[in-house]
């Protein structure tokens, strides 16, 4: 099957780079950081102690939650509930990096992960996908730029939906979180060694993706 890996911080861009690629090469795109965040509103749901690690892995193993491709474009389901928009909220975006570091939490979803990339040509997203969910991607992209260059993008993002943030709480969040996600015990965020390193900091969305297209059209396929 056709794999591509691409990790890094939160903010980096890639979703909107696996998102173009899905839709130049026809590959379904997985983002799972939404599956990390649907286990992050699951235990905000159950209003247990995020820190709790036996809580957390117990709530994690009940949860019903389903991935389905709505016109190619991911869904994420808890309880029968579609909810795809829900879980794109800062405070689940830290109930997941809270319990992502948990066994029963990773190894429950890097399994689920694993089987699309079996089944499916795939463009997959996270923060050990080159690392431990397809380790032997034909292409792998580690994609990270400044913390205060991602955190001025959010707070445009952010303005674009009329809600007004502070750029240093902004930064400050997104520093904390790449803290989490790096220093973590179960498969950190890390670059592969075989992934190659784009940093976006100073290039705009037009010239990471024709860094991008130049990285796949010189990729040479198993
Ligand atoms: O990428 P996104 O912000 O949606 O991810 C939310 C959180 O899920 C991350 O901060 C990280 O803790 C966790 N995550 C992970 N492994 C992945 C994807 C996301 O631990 N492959």
């Amino acid at each position: 099957m056709k794999q591509i890996a691409i990790d890094g911080p939160a903010g980096a861009g890639k979703s909107t780079i696996a998102k173009f690629l899905s839709k130049e090469l026809n590959l379904m795109y997985v983002d799972t950081g939404a599956m990390y965040r649907s286990i992050g509103l699951a235990c905000i749901n159950a209003g247990i102690d995020m820190e709790n690690e036996a809580q957390v892995g117990e709530v994690c193993g009940k949860a019903d939650i389903d991935i389905q491709y709505i016109d190619g474009v991911q869904h994420m389901f808890l309880e029968g509930k579609d909810v795809s928009t829900d879980i794109r909220r800062e405070e689940v975006g830290k109930a997941a990096s809270d319990t992502s570091r948990f066994t029963a939490v990773r190894e429950r979803l890097v399994a689920i992960q694993q089987q699309l990339g079996e089944r499916y040509d795939v463009v997959m997203d996270g923060r050990d996908i080159g690392t431990k969910v397809l380790p032997d991607a034909g292409l792998k992209i580690f994609l990270t730029a400044s913390s205060a260059c991602r955190a001025d993008r959010r707070v445009k993002q952010l303005a674009e939906q009329g809600i007004t943030a502070d750029f240093e709480e902004v930064k400050r969040d997104i520093e904390q979180r790449d803290y989490n996600d790096s220093h973590r015990a179960n498969s950190p965020l890390c670059q592969a060694e075989d992934a190659i390193l784009v940093d976006t900091s100073d290039l705009n969305i037009e010239q990471v993706i024709a860094v991008i297209k130049d990285l796949y059209n010189k990729t040479v396929w198993k």
